[in-house]
């Protein structure tokens, strides 16, 4: 299979997945900092589906809107998710092939964080949105943690299962853990995926010791227009959110975590957090001006010749 643009476009569409009558709802206020006054930035994802990404003119988050509805988005990922990722990329992607990848990406992410838990008394760790369990098992072998991972499709953490991990098949946000706490929660490859950020992020801040630290990334959403030269293929369904180290940065400050080292990956296009926990300072935003730099560098790129 090539990866030509009308074989693209035809293989999405065999998929025969209707994006447009999705049930969604409208999103009305920013997930980050409460303001109404949103700026329609693109009216198309890179699959072509009618997916509107819209900016808080007041903070700078960027977020689909309207977004489908949390069992709308159950049903993606249960059935097109990956079929629809294999048709864009005209390669398989499944449960299985990504482990090759995951493998790479879970060494780079312990060398990250290897400091941060070297020579420390910790003991558990949470993957959050863990997939198949590489990077927890990774993690768990590396740093001699019992490892639990959580995450919403069954096909994934059966995978997990098999790596010796506990295993939750369900979302961070409705589980209910009792009283456990953990001494490092990693969220890899998923924040951009949540329905809601802030609240997510508040319940990590609550599953984390006192001296405990959090892993999280996020695809930073200006390296992916200025890689593409396009905004438009930068936004995909699969991401109701699309962070910036500026958003990014005012959310962890508001849901009660220090940033102790943010890292580029290698891939120049995540950007990862090692976080400690601290008080929450709720209206932590970004600097005034990021905003407006952003939605002048989206017109930019929006427009500007291609070299
Ligand atoms: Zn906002």
């Amino acid at each position: 299979m090539t990866g030509s643009s009308a074989s693209r476009a035809e293989r999405i569409a065999a998929l025969g997945y209707d994006y447009a009558s999705q049930p969604k709802d409208a999103v009305t206020a920013c997930n980050l900092c409460g303001a109404s006054t949103f700026v329609i930035l693109t009216h198309r994802d890179r699959y072509g589906y009618p997916a509107e990404a819209h900016a808080c003119t007041r903070c700078g988050l960027v977020f689909l809107n309207p977004r489908m509805t949390a069992d709308a988005y159950g049903r993606f990922y249960d059935g097109v998710y990956r079929p629809l990722v294999s048709a864009f990329h005209g390669r398989l992607i499944d449960a299985r092939t990504i482990q090759a990848e995951q493998r790479e990406y879970a060494a780079e992410r312990a060398a990250f964080i290897q400091p941060f838990v070297a020579g420390r008394a910790f003991r558990s760790m949470l993957d959050i949105g863990g997939s198949t369990g590489v990077v927890a098992h990774h993690f768990a072998r590396e740093f001699g943690l019992q490892g639990t991972l959580i995450d919403p499709a069954p096909l994934e953490v059966e995978e997990a299962r098999h790596f010796g991990l506990e295993t939750i098949t369900g979302l961070v946000e409705r589980h209910d853990f009792g009283g456990r706490r953990f001494d490092a929660v990693i969220v890899c490859q998923t924040v951009d995926h949540l329905l809601d950020v802030r609240g997510t992020l508040a319940r990590v801040r609550q599953l984390l010791t006192e001296d405990g630290i959090l892993l999280v990334d996020i695809v930073d959403f200006r390296a992916a227009y200025l890689r593409h030269r396009s905004v438009d293929a930068a936004v995909k369904i699969d991401h109701p959110y699309y962070l910036t180290e500026a958003t990014m940065s005012a959310y962890l400050a508001a849901t009660g975590f220090d940033i102790a080292r943010a890292d580029y990956a290698a891939d120049r296009l995540h950007v990862g957090y090692v976080c400690r926990p601290a008080a929450p300072r709720p209206d932590a935003l970004p600097a005034p001006a990021s905003a407006m730099e952003m939605l002048r560098e989206i017109r930019y790129v929006q427009n500007a010749p291609q070299p």
